[in-house]
């Protein structure tokens, strides 16, 4: 188990759940969009938020948002020492140093010796592009990049600091798995996971969904962030989806639905697509499976395994609750119809 580490009040590592952490991407200088982009991600679930920390200016941002947020905040500081310390002295909950352009000891030191004075956790964390040379394999990369941090962690832990969290993201699934497990097997400091530069939003959820899934599958990692070149708040779905999946941690409904088949007789996908959407926009959270299924090959199995589902047959569907037949409905009316057997569920259930 790894040891557990405070960002601001967020408790991270040891037994507690796998955080979601997410990063503003509007320019420092919208100071008024880049709040409400915090906001959205605050509502969508965000658990910490990383700002990137440029320069003096920047700096000032931070007490701002952190009156309007209630979840803690990380700075995220390249090449420039003298900018962590004042984003330390400005009141951040962490601070993500990068190994590979924060690297004189002397800097590092005085660095963490603020840190430590101010209470505040440090991330050490190296992404495969701060390397400017190529590497034969990707799993000779992923011990580059454990190497690199091994060595900065003397530094850290020469000043008795050891409030660490680390990570290692490559731009690539492999590089990114083997250096956690690699880093895991040695350390108990906590892993922040995430594919970095993981592309656009199908590639990157897939990239992601697979490296982080199979390092939280074996029990590695205590915070993820989802990397998309896609708008932010995608980010925390992702991340919410990749841990629901694994039942570390649950948020919501999940849906069961069919891929269809030429079997299917109505059109499943807008179905599923506008009902998914209802159950967003009514904020529904109650967690509860809830099936929607095609035609009576699979469907009566799979909405009798659900809390709720329906199965079509033909242009008519059954609704059922666990094993009973409560009503049946069709194409035109599932959606309604479902949505008001949901509500009553909830009633009942308080
Ligand atoms: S449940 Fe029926 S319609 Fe859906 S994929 Fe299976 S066979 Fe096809």
């Amino acid at each position: 188990m790894t040891k557990e580490v405070k960002i601001g009040n967020l408790k991270i590592g040891g037994n507690n759940p796998v955080r979601i952490k997410g990063m503003l991407k509007t320019s420092t200088g919208d100071i008024k969009a880049l709040i409400k982009e915090a906001i959205v991600l605050e509502k969508e679930g965000v658990e910490a938020i990383r700002l990137a920390v440029k320069d003096k200016k920047d700096i000032k941002i931070i007490p701002i948002l952190k009156k309007h947020l209630s979840v803690p905040i990380v700075a995220d500081v390249h090449f420039q020492p003298l900018i962590a310390l004042l984003a330390i002295e400005e009141g951040i909950d962490c601070l993500r140093l990068n190994p590979l352009n924060i690297d004189k000891a002397k800097d590092v030191r005085q660095i963490v010796r603020a840190a430590k004075n101010y209470g505040i956790s440090i991330r050490v964390g190296i992404n495969s592009g701060g390397f400017k040379r190529d590497f034969s394999t990707n799993k000779s990369l992923a011990k580059e990049m454990v190497k690199k941090c091994e060595n900065y962690l003397k530094l850290l832990e020469g000043e008795n600091f050891f409030d660490i969290m680390v990570s290692f993201k490559g731009s690539d699934v492999i590089s990114t798995i083997e250096a956690n497990k690699i880093f895991s097997e040695k350390f108990d400091y906590p892993l922040h996971l995430g594919i970095t530069a993981a592309g656009p939003f199908f590639d990157g959820v897939i990239k992601s969904s697979i490296g982080l899934g199979n390092l939280l599958y074996q029990g590695i990692g205590d915070v993820i962030r989802v990397s998309l070149t896609s708008p932010s708040f995608w980010e925390i779905r992702a991340a919410k989806q990749i841990l629901q999946s694994l039942n570390l941690r649950k948020f919501g409904p999940e849906i069961i639905s069919c891929p269809t088949c030429s079997r299917c007789s109505v059109d499943l996908i807008k179905i599923v697509d506008k009902f998914s959407k209802k159950l967003k926009k009514n904020n529904f959270k109650k967690q509860i499976n809830i099936a929607i299924m095609g035609c009576v090959v699979n469907g009566p199995g799979e909405a009798y395994q659900a809390d709720i589902g329906v199965a079509f047959g033909n242009k008519r569907a059954a609704i059922f609750k666990k094993n009973k037949i409560l009503g049946w409905t069709n194409e035109d009316n599932v959606i309604i119809d479902l949505l008001k057997f949901i509500d009553k569920d909830q009633d009942t259930k308080g």
